[in-house]
């Protein structure tokens, strides 16, 4: 693929693709601003009184030694994500002609670049774990070596408090799901560019006037975080923008704790909610259990947006046990119940994907969402 004007707005723009919507049963709700309601800090960011957090991890100074050994960096790390947390920094209101903080050498957020580096170094960002020498150019699963983007470009469909969002598409995906809308990019990790880490950073500057938030996806953006790391430290942004992170969810505690700090929303892909589904259709082990986990380390840093995609047949098995589970363990949440799925990819081999989604199904789905308070519901 051949990049027509790198640095300029957008470029191979790709909008998801949707099935036909489904006719629904359900009542017209008022216009409500979903911005304060449901992801207030975000809000603020866009409000011009908060600076997402990135901005201040990169302008906290600390004292760490690159050549110490990855256990004593990564103690000095969760040291200073107590400290910052409880500075309370993160909370400062600024007003919207304040300076943003200078980003300082040896920051958090260079110390989280270099633990990055050394987490996928014989990669360990998602639970496969499958240790791929990956600046060898040696693939895992996921076969991402060097981060590919796909395609970068402002897109109007997703969440109503995101658009128009600044999308990063980056290529390949550490699950394998059978029906996966995106296969052809989730599933084709060399069919992105490289871009550097000075490029990247480019293409969010020509769009942070006219997006609300920059928006790491797939594929998935786990393979990728220390790219993602490295394009915030050399981004100059005069309108710093919320960071999305827009994931499955399936990676190390590691790494999500490398993410504490720098996302602001992670807005969620809950497919399952047990293990067996998952194996099947996703070719992975322990699904439920570190994808719950993640939630739940998730809610503590940053503010969730989750999304779940309802599959037919899997409503009594999967979407009610997950949705029952973010209510009792984190609470009424935004959750966006989808409606859009279509049997794409490998889907045709499973029995019970193979098919459409009856309308009766999602609006079980959807109804049981909402009679169990979760919020804001698409
Ligand atoms: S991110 Fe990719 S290479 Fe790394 S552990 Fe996961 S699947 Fe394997």
């Amino acid at each position: 693929m051949v990049l027509p004007t790198l640095g300029g707005r957008s470029w191979r723009a790709k909008p998801l693709s949707r099935g036909p919507a489904l006719f629904l049963d359900v009542k017209i709700r008022p216009r409500v601003d979903y911005r304060t309601e449901h992801l207030p800090k975000y809000g603020e960011v866009l409000a011009g009184t908060r600076w997402p957090q990135f901005v201040h991890t990169r302008a906290w100074a600390l004292d760490w030694d690159p050549d110490d050994p990855t256990s004593v960096l990564e103690t000095v790390h969760d040291l200073a994500i107590q400290e910052i947390r409880s500075s309370g920094v993160f909370d400062t209101p600024r007003s919207g002609d304040d300076e943003a903080p200078e980003p300082v050498l040896g920051s958090l957020l260079e110390l989280k670049m270099e633990l990055a580096d050394r987490l996928a170094a014989e990669c360990q960002l998602c639970e496969r774990g499958c240790g791929a020498h990956r600046a060898e150019g040696k693939a895992g699963t996921c076969g991402v070596t060097e981060s590919r983007i796909s395609s970068s470009f402002l897109h109007h469909g997703e969440e109503h408090e995101l658009v128009p969002s600044h999308t990063i598409f980056f290529a390949g995906c550490n699950l394998e799901c059978q029906f996966c809308q995106n296969h052809d990019i989730s599933r084709q990790p060399l069919s992105g560019e490289v871009l550097s880490a000075e490029e990247c950073a480019d293409l969010i500057l020509h769009n942070e006037f006219s997006s609300r938030n920059v928006n790491w996806v797939g594929g998935d953006p786990i393979p990728n975080v220390p790219f993602i790391l490295k394009v915030l430290g050399v981004l100059r942004s005069r309108k710093p923008r919320p960071q999305v992170f827009n994931s499955n969810m399936f990676m190390t505690e590691r790494t999500l704790a490398l993410l504490n700090g720098v996302v602001d929303v992670y807005l969620t892909d809950f497919k399952y909610g047990n293990d067996v589904c998952a194996s099947r259709l996703s070719k992975v082990d322990g699904y439920f259990g570190v994808v719950s986990r993640n939630h739940k380390m998730a809610n503590r840093q940053a503010e969730l947006l989750v999304r779940h995609l309802v599959l037919p047949n899997h409503v009594e098995c999967c979407s009610i046990p997950l949705m029952n589970w973010l209510r009792e363990e984190i609470g009424p949440l935004r959750l966006n119940v989808m409606d859009q799925y279509r049997p794409v990819y490998r889907a045709k081999e499973h029995r019970d994907i193979a098919g459409r989604l009856t309308t009766a199904e999602f609006l079980k789905a959807y109804r049981h969402a909402e009679s169990i308070g979760h919020l804001g519901l698409d």
